[in-house]
């Protein structure tokens, strides 16, 4: 039992290392992502924009060749009138050239506010442009700096990882998901040592019967305050012995 406790304070030995990794990149992976998310959502408002400007594009090119259609055949019509045989033909011929110039007024009417709002909108993304390049800047300043600060310790932290996927294969399943609750829970520390018969998690005094079984390392406790689990010194020192040698 005491190797199994050993095994599992190793894991928290090469985890703690690989905290101190963790910590020396700051707020930098969060700031990253912060940016890269609001980045994201500027930059989406200006495609949905883009997208609207050339679908407005579109409609008003296709108006224009609509009115050029029926600027040509209202000529062809206003031409006829000339050579109307009775009254059901001129009549006929005046409701087309109606239709037609009213069908002009919309499609020239609609083709204005279009362009109108395509302004606004030209206006509204050179209004956000600035911002995403401000970001973009900034953005690329803080991962210049992350990643300054992961190639230093690049070599470091892959020895550290690989002698953690070893040790963790040794950890039973179940010890595995509880250690990791823990540590997840706790940020940090899952497993800790007693010292002047406090738990050094929480520094709450560990009764001495649960001291007493504790020495005895047959089996995993935890710590009645904090919840963390909770190991002799003589298995604290295994673990250091064992990591030295691997
Ligand atoms: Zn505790």
């Amino acid at each position: 039992m005491i190797n199994k406790l050993a095994t599992l304070y190793s894991l928290q030995l090469i985890d703690d290392e690989l905290d101190v990794l963790e910590e020396l990149r700051g707020d930098l992976p969060l700031r990253v992502n912060g940016l890269n998310a609001k980045i994201k959502e500027i930059q989406d408002k200006i495609d949905e924009k883009n997208n609207k400007k050339s679908e407005s594009l579109e409609k008003r090119k296709n108006n224009d060749e609509e009115i050029a259609r029926l600027k040509s055949s209202l000529k062809k019509f206003k031409a006829q009138l000339y050579k109307v045989r009775n009254n059901k033909e001129y009549d006929a011929l005046t409701k087309e050239i109606d239709h037609s110039e009213t069908e002009i007024e919309r499609l020239e009417t609609e083709n204005m506010s279009m362009e109108l709002s395509n302004e606004k909108i030209k206006f509204e993304i050179e209004e956000l442009t600035p911002g995403v390049d401000e970001l973009n800047k900034d953005l690329a300043e803080n991962e210049v700096e992350l990643k300054k600060i992961i190639k230093a310790n690049e070599i470091e932290e892959k020895k550290l990882r690989d002698k953690r996927e070893k040790i963790a294969v040794e950890v039973k399943k179940p010890d595995y998901k509880v250690y990791m609750r823990i540590r997840k829970a706790l940020k940090g520390k899952a497993i800790v040592t007693i010292n002047r018969s406090a738990c050094s998690g929480c520094h709450n005094i560990v009764p001495s019967q649960r001291q007493i079984e504790l020495r005895q390392n047959r089996r995993l406790f935890t710590c009645e305050s904090c919840g963390r689990i909770l190991v002799s010194a003589e298995v604290a020192e295994e673990a250091t012995k064992n990591l030295g040698k691997s």
